[in-house]
């Protein structure tokens, strides 16, 4: 049997703002000392009042207007409440269902070209960042937390599942860089994390419309790694099928020595 891949895209992308999303503090924490750029809004100290960056939601809008989105008249932010030891308020804040910029489209300059439907671009705060400690024996032995990147404006922009190679999705990563940069809104580099993919992918035969279950893989920190990711777990996901198995919804991860995806 003849399989399509089906591909949606979820890219985070770090915005270069001077202060952060909602608190007074520097949003430059790659430079900074560990725990020197933290305000009491980023800490989520009691009786804080969090104040939206204007400059952040003008670099969205713009990002929106380059992808063909709409502009939303209204827009809110939302709490996600989840706990992880990087995020020490216990909550993002995020846009559920009132995002910024909605319903776009981006035509990858392919032959033939192709469209990819933006389903939204929102903005968000980043979490702090973790360094595990490794032991003499490996392994981690503590961790330390810096503060610093919390609250940085992070924009995530989400396509609807209208990819199908990892060509188009290569094409897709590059095309986004590009504005990004000339925009001047940010840096857009996968090394330096100020641009992170998630790819979700699941198959089906040729010929069938509705979609099927799908993984969503993460870890990618080179457009060449979101390639090979994407390659390896179609290739992994038709496996599952011809073998009369299902495909079961989860969260792999990219392991880039190895090049496989783990659950
Ligand atoms: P979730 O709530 O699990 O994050 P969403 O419906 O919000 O799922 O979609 C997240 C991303 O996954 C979007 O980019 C979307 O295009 C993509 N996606 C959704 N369903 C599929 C599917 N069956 N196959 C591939 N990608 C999909
Ligand atoms: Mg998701």
């Amino acid at each position: 049997m003849q399989y399509e891949a089906v591909i949606g895209l979820e890219t985070h992308v770090q915005l270069r703002t001077r202060s952060k999303m909602f608190g007074t503090s520097s949003a430059e924490y790659q430079t900074a000392e560990p725990n020197t750029v933290v305000d009491a809004v980023s800490m989520a100290l009691p009786g804080t009042l969090p104040v939206v960056n204007k400059t952040a939601i003008e670099y969205a809008m713009m990002i929106g207007m380059a992808i063909n989105c709409k502009i939303a008249r209204i827009t809110k932010f939302d709490r996600k409440n989840y706990t992880y030891p990087d995020l020490m308020k216990g909550y993002q804040i995020t846009q559920l269902d009132e995002p910024i910029c909605y319903e776009g489209h981006m035509d990858l300059p392919l032959d033939p070209p192709v469209r990819v439907r933006i389903n939204r671009v929102h903005m968000e705060e980043d979490v702090a960042r973790l360094v595990h400690i490794e032991g003499p024996q490996g392994g981690t032995v503590h961790s330390l937390l810096d503060i610093n990147r919390a609250g940085t404006p992070l924009m995530e922009v989400v396509t609807e599942p209208d990819m199908h190679t990892a060509e188009q999705v290569e094409a897709y990563i590059n095309n986004l860089q590009h504005i990004i940069r000339y925009l001047g809104v940010g840096t857009a580099n996968m090394e330096e994390g100020s641009f992170r993919c998630d790819a979700n992918v699941s198959v089906r035969p040729v010929g069938h419309t509705e979609l099927m279950t799908k993984v969503e893989v993460k870890n990618m920190n080179r457009v060449r790694a979101v390639v090979r990711a994407i390659e390896y777990e179609i290739e992994r996901q038709i496996a599952v099928v011809e073998s009369g198995e299902r495909v079961i919804q989860e969260t792999r991860g990219w392991e880039d020595g190895k090049e496989i995806t783990v659950s």
